[in-house]
């Protein structure tokens, strides 16, 4: 078919039909490490990498395979590779442009593992993180010396919910060829940050493209735009002769093999030598999850904007944090980046503060209280005494999280169930 797809359709079909030997139409699970070669001059050509084919499992896998066609024809992209987690998404979609000496400009709104992953670990690493506040677009370029080589940043962060502008940071970045890496783990297909000029997107697929809270995995998108070759000197590690892979130059390899040069590196470097491979098993896991995906999309948004309108009505609640809700003009210009939805995420704050954030938290029924998001479920937690309770009280509320701060995610339960539930939690945290 020549006529583009929707993304219901692509969820369904994109990057598979049936399998050529048996006609099996589900991806059937390739639970093998390695692949027999035809003969000699067919290993010597995937080697070379003169030819595109199955090595071993740790680079690529014939089930993995589809879940990378699906998630780039869905996220409008070229090509993606799958990692074992998005935590492995979030280092290599680094560690594949930056090496010690070198530094990357990131968001200071940022999911607490990669907060940690940035500001502790890769620092330890020699490769320097500069964090600026999302408010003001032009800290980005402030931020920037000749040795930056990202921009990074989550689409729909929590616990602040404000959605980063995309397109102001992505237009400082590119005519310095500095790419902007996008997490959009909160937002799939209800943001679609390459349209509005991000490089690269990640996911944690442990959230919202699995839904089914059975499988960690992650994966790197490649928007297929970022003219590498012309920005020699600002991307050395795409552009110096890779000693480990014959002296290839992955810009030029990339741009001959159509425009696929980071996520080509990123699996025969960095996967090749780091190892975190997604298992066949949970690619045919998030297969599954991907065929509902923008039907549960869907109601995620529908249920969580009816939870946060509900919430706003409550004597006990001091603040609604939800796209849209109690912000301001600039900020509402740029949560018009979500399409179909302000997503399943949504926080308050309780007047009883602490105390009654965990009188609520345990009097939850029906919600789970879990350390997760975008599950079918809906989950809760008091970030301030779980995932917040390490940083300072002024970290704290300079990440958002106050006192009585709830998060919520909403899942696909009857919506007068998920208010019952939340209903009779608050009435008893009092
Ligand atoms: N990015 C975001 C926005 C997340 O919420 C998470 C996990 O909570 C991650 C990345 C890390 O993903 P994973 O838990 O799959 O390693």
């Amino acid at each position: 078919m020549t006529r583009p797809l929707h993304p219901e359709t692509l969820a369904l079909h994109a990057g598979w039909r049936a399998d050529p030997s048996t006609g099996s139409v589900a991806v059937p699970i390739h639970q093998t490490t390695s692949y027999q070669f035809h003969d000699a001059g067919h290993a010597r050509r995937l080697f070379a990498l003169e030819e595109l084919g199955n090595i071993y499992t740790r680079i690529m896998n014939p089930t993995v395979d589809v879940l990378e066609r699906r998630l780039a024809a869905l996220e409008g992209g070229v090509a993606a590779l799958a990692v074992a987690s998005g935590q492995a998404a979030s280092a290599m979609a680094v560690q594949n442009l930056a090496r010690a000496g070198d530094n990357i400009v990131a968001s200071t709104d940022l999911y607490g593992g990669t907060w940690n992953l940035f500001a502790n670990t890769l620092k330890d690493q020699g490769l320097e993180v500069r964090f600026v506040d999302p408010e003001d677009p032009q800290a980005f370029a402030r931020a920037t010396d000749e040795r930056t080589r990202a921009y990074y940043a989550e689409t729909l962060p929590n616990p602040k919910l404000r959605v980063f502008p995309i397109r102001e940071v992505a237009e400082i970045g590119r005519p310095l060829g500095i790419p902007l890496i996008m997490d959009n783990t909160a937002a799939p297909l209800i943001a679609r940050p390459f349209d509005h000029g991000a490089a690269i997107t990640l996911y944690s697929t442990t959230k919202y493209i699995g839904g089914h809270g059975t499988s960690i995995g992650g994966i790197l998108i490649d928007s297929g735009t970022f003219d590498w070759q012309a920005h020699a000197a600002r991307q050395p590690l795409m552009h110096l002769p890779d000693p480990s892979y014959h002296g290839a130059v992955w810009s030029d390899v990339g741009a001959a093999m159509g425009g696929i040069g980071y996520i080509l590196r990123a699996r025969v470097v960095m996967l090749r030598d780091l190892g975190a491979a997604m298992s066949p098993m949970n690619a045919f896991q998030f297969i599954q999850g991907v065929e509902t995906l923008p039907l549960r999309m869907a109601r995620h948004c529908e249920n969580a904007a009816a939870v946060a309108a509900w919430l706003g009505g409550r004597a006990d609640v001091t603040r609604v944090i939800y796209p849209g809700v109690q912000t301001g003009e600039e900020q509402r210009r740029r949560d018009a980046v979500l399409i179909g939805g302000h997503g399943g995420l949504l926080g308050f704050e309780l007047a009883g503060g602490r105390a009654a954030g965990e009188r609520f938290i345990d009097a939850l029924e029906l919600l789970y209280h879990v350390a997760n998001i975008g599950d079918a479920r809906s989950l809760a937690i008091h970030p301030a005494s779980t995932t917040h309770s390490q940083l300072t009280a002024e970290e704290r509320a300079q990440a958002g999280v106050t006192d009585g701060y709830v998060r919520l995610s909403i899942g696909l339960e009857h919506i007068d169930d998920i208010i019952a539930d939340i209903e009779q939690a608050l009435d008893r945290a009092g």
